[in-house]
């Protein structure tokens, strides 16, 4: 049976508490076991979002710390793509959504929280889930829910590109 990293909880607390001035998303790139990392490319990566607005919330990150979609070179916007695709495909097979919000916020007048590295939304919708995030409650329910996805997506996802 194929081995899988061992899970440990309390580092979704620590990596959802950076210190002032770190950037959360080099520490993702820089750090090969991160958690929330549930697929490496050679340009980008996916990751879930500590701060989800719903289950799923995964969010699609270039390597180089870049705050401009014009920024990225062609190679960068190719694989920001086909990994926002490859994130649509693993979360309509698992969670099975009605729809998705995808995107860019660009800049804190946009509400971007994290407006120096760029970052794509991909955010599975389900009818009538305006109120989730209020009913899912605390951040120790979110950590399990975290901790539950992670590995399944990062399986998912892996596969995937393994086919293709
Ligand atoms: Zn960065």
């Amino acid at each position: 049976m194929e081995q899988q990293p061992l899970w440990a909880p309390w580092r979704v607390e620590y990596v959802s508490s950076p210190k002032t001035g770190d950037c959360i998303f080099c520490a993702a790139v820089e750090d090969r076991d991160h958690p929330l990392v549930v697929v490496r490319g050679s340009r980008c990566l996916i990751m879930l979002n500590a701060y989800p607005y719903a289950a799923g919330h995964l969010m699609v990150v270039p390597n180089r710390h870049l705050a401009e979609l014009e920024d990225l070179d062609d190679g960068e916007l190719g694989e920001l793509t086909a990994l926002t695709k490859s994130a649509l495909a693993a979360l309509r097979t698992l969670m099975k959504p009605a729809g998705f919000n995808v995107g860019l916020n660009l800049g804190v007048a946009a509400g971007a929280g994290f407006r120096d590295h760029l970052h794509q939304h991909v955010v599975p919708r389900w009818d009538g889930d305006t109120n989730f995030m209020p009913v899912l409650g605390g951040t120790r329910v979110i950590s399990e829910a975290l901790a539950s996805t992670a590995p399944v997506l990062r399986r998912l996802l892996t596969a995937e590109r393994e086919e293709s």
